[in-house]
Formats: structure tokens, sequence, C-alpha cells
């Protein structure tokens, strides 16, 4: 800020309007007719100033500006003008920030922000929060519709160089040569993978993606002189993004049934599309569905939605069970996201950052997002034209890494072990879902619910004693309440396929002991997990061992994960806002 306002003030005195009052980093400048000599002179200099109109440009400075810099920025605006001192105005450049907004209160006053000090402190911290993790490096995280797979290192690293990382999204694209190339190559084999014509790579996540993918719709309907078609058809099994899209892009969602397989029910589907066949805009459906399951009428689906004026949005969240088998554009969807952070190695949790591109028909492709930094598109849904950009170095290099085979290999390890796991889960918990052959797709539903029936244990506490077998969690009642859904990806080894088998079967074990009456559902280690270092050494009294406890597979022994917390209460966790800074009696 302090440099801002010095250079400001030089400008000032080169004869440059500064027009920008109150500011902290970013100012925008007068160029007095000079605006070509001016961005010339900036080029040959290395600096990239924004552009605003024929008569200003934008300057914005950092935390690593330096004095050099401004005087650089001086004169480059001077055209030959003697430059102010930088000492005088040094001294007598004003704050530039309105008092009022200024804080007065303290801030980061946690020890947190005060107590690492040194490299070698600061790496033993992020050790301890890394030990408290149950993360990939430890186990696989089997969390259903995720697809929680390796981000292998090779394909990470190039995030860090900063040909990728220290680029300003709105540089010059001459300047970008590489980046330019690399979303070219990214958006031709994302093509090849889901058979449609074109992709953007604009969307942030999949939601966000779904949001472009409808807004393509509806302006595929308008320029049709369909505007009116605005009732978006969406099966029961679909993931919440989808009913909230459809809302946010301004349709209004009629819900379509399944049956008792999980499956759309097409002969609601057909009543409800012929009933709104005047305003049917799209169908949003999940292929392999939610379920798990591949639905074998999905051809049909897709017919009777184009035989009502409609478009077919396939959810391609669940990419992982297709790349290299089939393509949504091959068998009737229009357009689809993908979830780059699920089924092309991006990490996720946590928030992001995500890419969440669309794929579509080249009917759909003058309606994809645009940017003031391309050429076509209707508005953008991204502040940045190609979104999050710094992360498809990630994609890029696992696509080539694969290449063809690999990836199609891929989904068939995929598929091949969520089949594995839920056979070998069958004969202990009933599996939901599957198709008319018996298999399901990359993905599998357990039922808990007859067991939390005959006694009282519940999703919830077979969730948690996982944990002290060493596993994070599959997802927690979703898509159907009181179930597991488990996806494995082909990450994961045949031993750690049945290393979890092994704890899920062990489970069932301790919950016969309840149906059997040998123990009350409140007494068992599965209503106490997780069990952590501390309930040891503190008095015990429980009617289970110390050992059933915490070590209930010998193979544990050798490999045990401690949590760091036992038992919460989620739901009055998630309900109530817990402040975990230091109580008041540390401060005395
Ligand atoms: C993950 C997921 C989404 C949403 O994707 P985000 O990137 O989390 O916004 C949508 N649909 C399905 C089926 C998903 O699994």
């Amino acid at each position: 800020h302090r440099l801002t306002a010095i250079l400001a003030e030089g400008l000032r005195q080169l004869h440059h309007a500064v027009p920008t009052a109150s500011f902290f980093d970013t100012i925008t400048v007068h160029t007095g007719g000079h605006t070509q000599d001016i961005h010339a002179a900036a080029r040959s200099q290395s600096v990239n100033l924004r552009l605003i109109d024929d008569g200003s440009v934008g300057v914005a400075l950092d935390e690593t500006s330096t004095r050099a810099d401004v005087e650089a920025l001086w004169s480059i605006f001077a055209v030959g003008k003697p430059l102010p001192a930088f000492a005088a105005l040094e001294a007598s450049a004003e704050e530039k920030i309105p008092a009022a907004l200024a804080r007065s209160s303290a801030y980061l006053t946690h020890p947190v922000f005060n107590s690492h000090h040194s490299e070698t402190q600061m790496l033993r911290y992020l050790r301890a929060l890394a030990d408290k993790d149950l993360a990939l490096d430890r186990s696989m995280i089997p969390l259903g519709s995720c697809t929680m797979k390796l981000n292998a290192t090779t394909e990470m690293i190039p995030v860090t160089w900063p040909e990728f990382g220290s680029l300003h999204p709105f540089a010059p694209l001459n300047q970008a040569q590489g980046y330019q190339q690399l979303v070219a190559d990214l958006e031709q084999m994302l093509c090849v993978c889901t058979g449609y014509d074109a992709v953007s790579l604009q969307p942030n996540a999949g939601s966000q993606g779904e949001y472009a993918g409808l807004l393509a719709i509806r302006a595929y309907h308008q320029s049709c002189g369909e505007g009116q078609r605005n009732i978006c058809l969406i099966p029961s099994s679909a993931h919440g993004t989808n009913p909230a899209t459809a809302h946010m892009a301004g349709m209004q969602v009629v819900v379509v049934q399944c049956d008792e397989q999980g499956n759309v029910n097409v002969a609601d589907l057909r009543a409800k599309a012929d009933q709104h066949a005047k305003d049917l805009a799209a169908l949003m459906i999940t292929y392999p569905s939610t379920h798990g399951v591949f639905e074998e009428a999905i051809g049909e689906i897709c017919e009777i939605v184009h035989a009502h004026g409609g478009q077919v949005y396939i959810d391609g969240a669940n990419m992982n069970a297709m790349v290299g088998l089939c393509a949504p554009g091959t068998f009737g969807g229009d357009v689809s996201h993908l979830n780059l952070h699920k089924t092309f190695c991006i990490p996720h949790g946590g928030g992001g950052p995500g890419v969440g591109p669309i794929g579509v028909k080249a009917h759909l492709a003058p309606f994809l997002p645009g940017h003031r930094m391309l050429e076509n598109g209707i508005a953008p849904v991204s502040a940045a034209p190609w979104g999050s950009a710094s992360i498809l170095p990630i994609t890029w290099a696992y696509i080539t890494l694969m290449g063809a085979q690999g990836l199609r290999q891929a989904s068939q390890v995929a598929i091949l072990n969520a089949n594995y796991i839920m056979h070998r889960l069958a004969p202990h918990y009933p599996v939901l879902y599957s198709g008319s052959d018996g298999l399901v797709a990359h993905e599998g539903i357990i039922d808990l619910r007859p067991l939390k029936d005959k006694t009282g244990i519940t999703v919830e506490d077979v969730a948690k004693r996982l944990i002290d077998y060493g596993f994070h969690a599959p997802t927690m009642s979703f898509p159907v309440a009181g179930t597991l859904m488990i996806e494995p990806t082909e990450s994961e080894s045949k031993q750690e396929l049945d290393r979890f088998c092994d704890a899920m079967i062990a489970i069932r074990e301790e919950i016969r002991a309840v149906e059997n009456g040998d123990i009350k559902a409140e007494q068992t280690a599965l209503r106490h997990a997780p069990h952590t270092s501390q309930d040891l050494t503190d008095e015990w009294s429980r009617v289970y061992s110390r050992e059933q406890a915490v070590f209930p597979l010998k193979s544990l022994r050798q490999d045990k994960y401690w949590p760091p917390v036992g038992r919460i209460d989620n739901v009055y966790g998630d309900r109530n806002l817990v402040c975990s800074c230091p109580p008041m009696s540390d401060y005395e």
C-alpha cells in the first residue's frame, strides 16, 4: 500500500491523473493520450499493465514489489520527463485507505500464528497435523461418489513450477503460449474421452459445470425461439447439486421416480415428458447412476427426452466408470460436466480448487461460457477465462502418462475393485442395488438399515468403528439414508481391498454379538468408537477389553492409526459453532 501511494503521487507529479481516490494496492492512471507509447514502453521492460480503455491503464503492486519497480513504472509513464524523487515522496505520501475502513482490532491472535518461528518448528507443526489425519497416504478413502484416487507425485510436481504457478490469468496471450497449448491439448483429450465436440475448462467445480451446462441449454432453446422451455426433469436418485443448479439456472424441477432397483422409472419419465412436452428444457441424469449401477435404459431415456424437444444433461461425476469404455456424447448426452478432481486426479476435499469442465455436442458449442479474453460464448461463469488453469497440468500429465489403453484399464480395474468388495461383503451386508447381471458399477451401496432395526447399531457407529481399524469411512447416508456407499477406485491393490473387507466383516461380527443378545448396543466398542490412546490409559470400565478396542485385528499391531479425538456429536457440531480459541484461563 505504501509503495502504491508513493507510485500514485509520483505519477501525479508526471502530470498523469490518478482518479482512484481510495485504494489498497491497485490504481487507475490516465495516460493523457500516450496509451500506446506507455504500453509499448512497459512491454519493452517486461511489465504488464492492465488494458482498461484508450485513455487509462490499471497498475497493481504487491508485497514483492520494490522501490526499483516503482521507479521503473515512473520511467514508463514519464515519456522522457525527469523522474520524481523517491525519498521525498516516501516521506510525504499519505495513506489512501479510508480511516473508517482501517482495522482497529487485534488480529491473528491465536497462538498458532505466533508459535512457529523457524522452519524446523513449522515443519514439525505440519507433520503433527498430518499425523492426526487419516488420509490416502495411510489407507484407502472409500468415499462413494468422490473418487478418491491417487494424486500421483509426478502429476502434482509441475503445479509448483513458476511457469504454471506464477502466470496472471489475464497475461497477454502471446506470453502464455505454453498454457494455450496445454489447454488446447486437454480440450482435445477430454473430447475424445467424452465423445463430445467441444469442451470448456472454465467451470471451477462439478456444480459450476452443471450451471454452465444448463445455461448453454437455455441459450440454445432461446436461439431456436423456444425460450419458454424451462422444465428440468431430475430422477429422485440425483446428487443434490442437480436440482440446486436447475433452480439457479431459472428452471423448474420435476422429479422422476426410481424403481426398487434404483433405476429411473421409464414409464414415469415418459409420462412427465409428455405432460411437459411444450416446456421441456432438459433432463439431468447421472450415469452410471448415483446408485452405482449402469442404468440399462439410458439410451431409451435420452431418446424420450430428445423426442420431446429437450436436451440431455449427463452428470459425468461417475466418469471413472466410463473412460475408455463408453462415452456420454455417444449414447445420448448433449452436455456433461466432468470432475477433473475426481476422475482425472486433481486432489480434492477441503473445498477445492477443482475443475468441472463441460463437454458439449456441436450444436451447443456456441453457448459455452465466454470471456472477454475468448472469442465467443455466452456470459462467463468464472472470473478467469480458463478457470483454475494452474491445476490443469495434473490432468494433462495423468492422461498423457496413462494413454488410451491405460485409461481404459483404470476404468476396468475401478469397476472390478468395486465388484470385488461387494462380492466379499454380500454374505455379511445386503448390497442395496445392482444391475440385472448382479454387478455394480465403480461403486456400490451396502444397506445397514435392517441391522439397525434389529440391533440399534447405526451407520455412524460402523463409520466411527472403521477408524479403529485404520480406515476412513465410506460415504454415509448418501444417496440413501442409513447406508454406506463404497468406491475403492483403481488405485487400491487387492491387499488393501481385503484389509478393508476384513475390517467390515469383523465389524459385522461385533454387530452379531448385539444380535445374539450377548451385549447391549450402548456397551459395544462400536458405540464408543473411535478409541484414542487416552481412552486406554483412563480407568477402564467397558465390558470389552482394551485389546478389542484398539487391536480388533491382529494385523493392526503392526500398523496402527491412533485417532486424536474420540466420539463426537456430529450433528451438534454441525449446528453449533464451537470456538477452539484457548480459554481465558490460559491467559491468566
Ligand atoms: C461430486 C458430484 C457433483 C458435484 O461436483 P462438485 O465438483 O463437488 O461441485 C455432482 N454430481 C455428482 C453425481 C457428484 O458425485
